[in-house]
């Protein structure tokens, strides 16, 4: 599946360099360790319990309060409002690939 401008080849690159867990400790706080998966607040809606959670072995995020849910992409994409293509390119320069 193509997604327009940047190769595919190069989006999983950058997914692949972009670990979730790490992503979403660093901007949505202490995560806690539940069974297989993590548990944290949800940086998109306050809430004051745990209900977020971190699927490190798929790359999957899920949240049962605002039911928001995807990959590293999605998370900052709605973190900075930025389109999937700034997303993109943000992450890529944080692990040194250029996004053409
Ligand atoms: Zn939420």
């Amino acid at each position: 599946m193509s997604r327009g401008l940047i190769s595919e080849d190069i989006i999983d690159r950058i997914r692949e360099r972009n670990d979730l867990t790490r992503i979403v400790a660093k901007y949505a706080g202490p995560l806690v360790l539940a069974g297989d998966n993590f548990q944290c607040r949800c940086p998109f809606h306050g809430c004051k319990s745990p209900s977020f959670t971190v699927c490190p072995r798929y790359q999957i995020f899920y949240c049962f309060g605002c039911e928001y849910g995807g990959g590293v992409f999605r998370f900052m994409k709605r973190l900075r409002g930025t389109s999937f293509l700034e997303t993109v390119r943000d992450l890529g320069r944080e692990v040194g690939i250029e996004v053409p």
